[in-house]
């Protein structure tokens, strides 16, 4: 598969492990960390330089990024270096970050270990670490030099961090593809199905269809696919990132907008009984006891999509597609949240 963006193309290649390792440069310098080096180290390290750092969100950070760079510099990498950015979203966000500054910006490939970085995060360019103030405040839109994919790593991923990618699946069926929803009921999809590497394709061609019409995030049609992110990122901003992944937050947010669509009359009734029953089978959670109501519409409100102080969701129509609706109310907002 090919992405187009403002400054040429890059290939998404789908490959076993050992030949993902054979198609990087002998000199690639790789960042990972601990959890993907314990279970991947062997198959991907062989004689290269590799920088390993703890695990989770905490890592995209600015001392992290620093770190990144004075290891880039004491290895002596030069502008013709290639960094490989081998783990989830956390270690390719960083990554790319790193490689979009080193010496004005050097090549970087994604090898994306967790279903999350697969789907999602590794095709599209955006780029960047947290700030104390919120996540994602410093970064850029920078394209990888090629993403390889092995569905086979994905066999050493928790299960959790399985089924918080499945929300992200879910997300592109109920948006833009009800074919692909009508299949995930019946796939019940594990690491071990033989029908996984499809529907991975099936996604990523799809968020390719979406950023190319919309590289920057300036026109509006990248927005569709925040679906359910407007209620989860004030979700796990209220439970400050600890108690629900972001899958889990936005199958929640997912659940919530829907019945936001319903009451506005954008989606059809019966919708948010649907896709509840889909997020279900992949043990996602559809509610959370201790929602702050008041906290969290009010986190939805500071957050930087909140232009001129009205929100704009993206709102299924029906299962398979969806729109985007400006200036929802905020009474109507206040009234799902508090239903939830
Ligand atoms: P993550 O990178 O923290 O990985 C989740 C956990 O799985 C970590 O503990 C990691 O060590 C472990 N892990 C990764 N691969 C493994 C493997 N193959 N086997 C065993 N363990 C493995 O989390 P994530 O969900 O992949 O990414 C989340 C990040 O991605 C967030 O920071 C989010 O902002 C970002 N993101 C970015 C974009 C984008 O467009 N750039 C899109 C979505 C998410
Ligand atoms: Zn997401």
């Amino acid at each position: 598969m090919t992405v187009a963006h403002r400054l040429g193309t890059y290939e998404v290649a789908f490959l076993e492990p050992a030949e993902a390792e054979r198609k990087l440069p002998g000199d690639a310098l790789i960042v990972t960390d601990e959890n993907v080096w314990a279970a991947w180290g062997k198959t991907f390290g062989k004689g290269r330089r590799v920088l390993v750092l703890p695990s989770g969100e905490s890592t995209k950070s600015l001392s992290h990024f620093e770190r990144c760079l004075k290891w880039l510099a004491e290895e002596g990498a030069d502008r013709g270096a290639t960094l490989v950015a081998l783990g989830g979203g956390v270690i390719g966000d960083l990554a790319g970050f790193v490689a979009s500054t080193y010496m004005r910006g050097i090549r970087y490939i994604q090898v994306p270990t967790t279903l999350v970085a697969q789907v999602d995060s590794s095709v599209g360019g955006k780029v960047a670490v947290d700030l104390p103030e919120g996540k994602n405040l410093v970064g850029a839109f920078y394209p990888p030099e090629e993403v390889l994919i092995c569905p086979e790593v994905l066999l050493t991923l928790p299960w959790r961090e399985f089924a918080n990618g499945m929300a992200e699946v879910w997300k592109y069926g109920f948006i833009l593809d009800a074919d692909l929803v009508r299949a995930l009921r019946h796939l019940r999809l594990t690491p071990q199905s033989a029908m996984l590497e499809s529907v991975i394709r099936r996604c990523i061609q799809l968020k390719i269809e979406v950023v190319e019409q919309d590289e920057s995030d300036t026109s509006g049609l990248r927005a569709v696919l925040n679906f359910g992110h407007t209620v989860g990122h004030a979700l796990e901003k209220v439970l400050k990132y600890e108690s629900l992944l972001h899958g889990e937050a936005v199958a929640i947010g997912m659940v919530a907008e829907s019945k936001l669509g319903e009451r506005l009359g954008v989606t059809a009734r019966g919708t948010t009984e649907d896709i509840t029953a889909c997020l279900q089978l992949d043990g996602l959670p559809v509610t959370h006891d201790s929602l702050g109501l008041a906290e969290t519409v009010g986190a939805m409100y500071a957050d930087k999509k909140a232009e001129g102080g009205q929100l704009a969701f993206s709102l299924l129509t029906r299962i398979g597609e969806c729109k985007l609706v400006k200036d929802v109310p905020r009474a109507d907002v206040e009234a799902v949240m508090q239903a939830l």
